[in-house]
């Protein structure tokens, strides 16, 4: 295996470890800023039905968030090496990536091209990011081994919960920082369904519902009446695909550059 030694944005917001960078000045750290693009591993005949007939088969992992979800870290990419030579593939080589969605994925390639260059596809164990940064630089037909689930911020304990869906139109100064796109399971905007019962969601009773987490939220903080505020109906057209964001003019007015003192998060 060769893998990328240089971990260039590791130290800001590192994703994987429990690396812990105090800022400068002594800001909050930014790890306990980190989120984690959540996976699952797809059925293994998913996967060999994406791999198909590709008798010789490359792998690559991700060593920040596919690591923490024991999706796509060395030890599950070395049971998917041994699973798929059992079935009777050639694994050319295989690497982990220290980031899979950052420019360290082509260098990846690029160091282990030769072992790339046998294969006949690239199984990817990262996330969807992951998956499409080496599909670019790759030539070959690069395929998923893993779910892209969800962005999770961890709640303690090894749990992670969505709390964004990027939805493009927040509504979170109305219902007291509680996102009810992402944690109502009907995504209601103006208050609870009829099913909420004791404080629990009907779809799931294992789960808080959030129009009493929101409520309970808006009383403490003395703004119960924006309960009885109608939301209008969420633009989706905000978030229609493909979504792009365009820093080019700011970054030629100024040098895009940001020294560590501007990048702490207080
Ligand atoms: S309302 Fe939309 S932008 Fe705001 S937290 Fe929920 S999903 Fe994210
Ligand atoms: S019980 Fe609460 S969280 Fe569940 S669907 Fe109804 S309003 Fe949403």
């Amino acid at each position: 295996m060769k893998s990328v030694g240089r971990l260039r944005r590791s130290e800001v917001g590192s994703l994987s470890g429990r690396k812990r960078r105090e800022p400068p000045g002594g800001g909050r750290a930014l790890e306990e800023w980190a989120m984690k693009l959540i996976t699952v591993q797809k059925d293994p005949e998913e996967i060999d039905g994406l791999l198909g007939d590709a008798s010789a088969v490359f792998l690559a992992g991700c060593g920040t968030c596919a690591t923490l979800c024991r999706t796509g870290g060395v030890a599950e990419v070395l049971a998917m090496k041994e699973r798929l030579e059992k079935g009777g593939r050639k694994i050319t080589g295989w690497t982990v990536i220290p980031i899979a969605c950052d420019d360290l994925s082509r260098e990846a390639i690029q160091e282990n091209a030769k072992a790339v260059d046998a294969a006949e596809a690239i199984l990817v164990m990262a996330c969807a990011f992951g998956v499409q940064m080496i599909s670019e630089c790759s030539g070959k037909p690069t395929l998923p081994a893993l779910n892209t689930m969800f962005v999770g911020k961890e709640s303690g304990g090894g749990v992670y919960r969505e709390i964004c869906a990027q939805c493009g139109d927040c509504v979170i100064g109305k219902t007291a920082g509680i996102c009810p796109i992402t944690r109502c399971a009907k995504g209601l905007l103006n208050g609870p369904c009829g099913g909420t019962n004791h404080g629990k969601c009907e779809v799931d009773s294992s789960v808080d519902c959030a129009w009493t987490l929101i409520y309970r939220r808006l009383e403490e903080l003395g703004r119960l009446e924006l309960m009885e505020e109608i939301l209008p109906p969420k633009d989706y057209a905000k978030a229609s695909a493909p979504r792009r964001f365009d820093l080019s003019e700011l970054l030629a007015s100024d040098s895009g550059e940001r020294s560590d003192e501007e990048m702490v998060v207080r």
